[in-house]
């Protein structure tokens, strides 16, 4: 089969060092499998993305050496498809709107033994519809109040599981997985102010574009559980992992947007080589 891989950066910001590790070796999982390489732009939070960074994107990929396949797909520009997979989840009975905000939830859940609510990783949040009356929702719903949409995801894991039987995934490192995404809750998948979210977009553009192989850091290891149960719910393929570990700087901080200095703009301007740049990522 061939390997389709992608790099899927969102455009709020430099690349910087952390970035070029990331790209160069999704760029050469497919060059080396001589297979196809993909750039999308994962744009769907337009108060942060900015156009002026999606030019700096490519310019600095090119830079480096990275070739990809155009057109190049921008998430903003496919906010239908979205639609579709939630319209998909919500005949399934998968879906409910949630008026709550971070607030509410975290005053919702003060109780000792909860952590802070809202955040991801929160399997707390569950059924948050609950926390309110069947009154007060239609009310708010016919106001056309702004909500985020849920997965109820006890239910999702039951629907996928008497599907398919247990799911699973492979990372290309830390081997076969058990498919485990009950420790996110009932994750968001359509945020208040963003008709879709991180994990659904991921979802299914991997999918429209064919993508086999994600490579991509550490830090997004568990949101790959979530993904593999929408795979599952919505049909879709099943591609291969490789969760990279993730490059520090000299004090061990993972590189973020406050290293100016490591932006590989700031690196070409400084002088150094693509070659240079390689090398200090040890690539
Ligand atoms: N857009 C995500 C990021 O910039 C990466 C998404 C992914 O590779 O799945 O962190």
């Amino acid at each position: 089969m061939t390997v389709v891989s992608r790099f899927a950066p969102s455009p709020t910001g430099l690349l910087h060092l952390g970035h070029a590790f990331s790209a160069l070796q999704a760029f050469e999982a497919a060059r080396e499998a001589g297979g196809r390489f993909l750039l999308r732009i994962e744009d769907i939070d337009t108060g942060r993305c900015r156009e002026e960074f999606v030019a700096a994107i490519e310019e600095d990929l090119a830079w480096l050496g990275l070739t990809w396949e155009t057109p190049v797909r921008r998430q903003s520009e496919h906010m239908a498809d979205y639609r579709a997979a939630l319209d998909r989840l919500d005949a399934m009975g998968l879906i409910y709107p949630c008026f709550l905000s971070r607030r509410d939830l975290r005053d919702a859940l003060s109780a000792p033994h909860h952590a802070p609510a809202g955040g991801p990783d929160d399997p707390a949040v569950t059924d948050t519809d609950q926390r309110m009356s069947p009154d007060e929702r239609a009310a708010r719903l016919a106001r056309g109040e702004p909500h985020a949409l849920r997965l109820r995801m006890a239910r999702a894991i039951e629907m996928a599981a008497a599907a398919s039987g247990p799911l699973t995934w492979r990372d290309e490192q830390r081997g076969l997985q058990t498919c485990d995404p009950m420790r996110f809750g009932d994750v968001v998948l359509a945020r208040k102010d963003t008709p879709t979210s991180y994990h659904l977009a991921v979802t299914v553009d991997d999918a429209a574009q064919g993508v086999t192989m994600v490579v991509r850091g550490e830090d997004l290891f568990e949101a790959t559980h979530v993904h593999r149960l929408l795979q599952a719910l919505l049909g879709l393929p099943v591609p291969r992992w490789r969760h990279h570990r993730l490059l520090v700087d000299d004090q061990g901080r993972r590189f973020a947007k406050r290293d100016r200095g490591l932006t590989l703009r700031a690196l070409r301007e400084a002088g150094h080589t693509p070659d240079a740049v390689r090398t200090m990522i040890g690539l």
